[in-house]
């Protein structure tokens, strides 16, 4: 038998895991990953239920709990992208591969799959309590329980440049078919963004950490408790929203104080404080030591503290100074292609204000807009740039 899952997994899922094949009976492959003997097999664990857990843990409970959400238009049109992106991603790779063969099932269960075909487009498999929508499957040489060829994955994807998402989901369908044809395949094939560029990817460097998700969910449905609600930025997108905020506010949830991150809410928790209200007791104001330079960070207690009493606190003795011209600076990109379409310019010199904008329509234009913005700073004499401190996102 080859051995494929990583040595971490396979401590993790020695239970799951299955052990070498003996003849006669079903082979199990090693990618085969079995019920946990403490943990009952509650619920099915699809492609999209792990997408849903990849974002946020509470939406693949509340998913598990059969709560109706409500998909908002930003999700639905993702959706239908996502479903355009799908057709003519297929269609591409059947056109591209008409002289190997190809067979499209049309989400038949893989098991009643009898083709020599190279191509397999759109079918389902199942095993182990796993089930998967396979985009594609990739018929290769080789010696399986099925005979002297096995399958790969494939997977298309709508970004140029493929997410650990992407990956896992990948890993995901690899280890369903190692139950199908008895052997895993090492490797699995994306076909990312509109040009549905090639990357292939090896397989054992993501099923540690496909290992220890699963077990998560697994765990999650078989014991149906809930875990602590963090809201976080897929919300704004998310079907749940309502539902979450709703309950955020009742519980007075930190996670409502904006910015706050999951690894400050354990800190906080790990010392009994649980809300925004027992947070904000919390602050103290506190003098810089003699001759140290004074640094105010961002305080989250001071935010909350400022809740509580709908004042707005100053942090200390800060002191502007304003330049003659001060030039606000907003700058969109798209960041799974690594690219930036617009940058927007706000110049202020005393009472006149000056909207600029430069767009860029390809790759080609960006070095012209950066070279245009700088055109129009150099203008200027005594300038200063205000600007967002992260890099804003549009991909979501
Ligand atoms: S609204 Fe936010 S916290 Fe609630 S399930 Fe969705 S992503 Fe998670």
């Amino acid at each position: 038998m080859r051995e494929v899952l990583g040595p971490r997994a396979f401590a993790t899922y020695r239970g799951m895991i299955a052990s070498g094949p003996t003849e006669p009976g079903p082979r199990p492959g090693p990618l085969t990953i079995r019920p946990h003997k403490g943990l009952r097999m509650a619920y099915l664990i699809t492609d999209s239920l792990l997408e849903d857990h990849f974002k946020c843990n509470t939406k693949s409970y509340l998913r598990i709990q059969g709560k109706p959400g409500e998909a908002g238009n930003y999700s639905t049109l993702c959706s239908r992208l996502d479903a355009h992106h799908l057709a003519s991603a297929s269609q591409w790779l059947a056109t591209r591969s008409t002289a190997c063969g190809v067979s499209r099932f049309g989400g038949a269960p893989l098991q009643d799959i009898m083709t020599t075909d190279e191509i397999v487009l759109d079918v389902v498999g199942e095993a182990e309590g796993l089930k998967t929508h396979f985009h594609a499957l990739q018929r290769t040489p080789g010696c399986s329980e099925l005979g002297l060829y096995c399958y790969r994955p494939i997977r298309f994807c709508r970004q140029q440049q493929p997410s650990s998402t992407n990956y896992l989901l990948l890993a995901f369908d690899a280890s369903i078919l190692g139950h199908r044809q008895g052997v895993p395949p090492e490797e699995g094939i994306l076909y990312c963004g509109p040009t549905f560029r090639q990357v292939r990817a090896r397989l054992r460097t993501h099923l540690d950490s496909l290992a220890a998700i699963l077990l998560a969910i697994r765990a999650q449905s078989a014991n149906a408790r809930e875990p602590p609600l963090v809201l976080n930025r897929h919300c704004e997108i998310c079907e749940f929203k309502q539902f979450c905020r709703t309950k955020a506010v009742e519980e007075d949830n930190l996670s409502l104080l904006n910015g706050i991150t999951p690894k400050e809410i354990i800190r906080h928790n790990s010392k009994g404080i649980f809300s925004v209200k027992q947070l904000s007791y919390t602050f103290r104001p506190r003098r810089p030591a003699k001759r140290q330079k004074q640094q105010f960070h961002h305080n989250f207690s001071l935010q909350a503290l400022a809740l509580r009493e709908k004042k707005v606190h100053v942090n200390g003795d800060p002191t502007l100074t304003l330049p003659q011209t001060q030039v606000y600076l907003d700058i969109e990109g798209l960041p799974d292609r690594g690219s930036y379409y617009l940058i927007g310019a706000l110049v202020v010199t005393g009472q006149f204000h000056q909207h600029h904008c430069f767009w860029a329509d390809d790759g080609s234009g960006q070095v012209t807009i950066f070279s245009q913005l700088a055109t129009l700073l150099i203008e200027n004499v005594d300038w200063r740039v205000f600007h967002y401190g992260n890099y804003k996102r549009s991909d979501e």
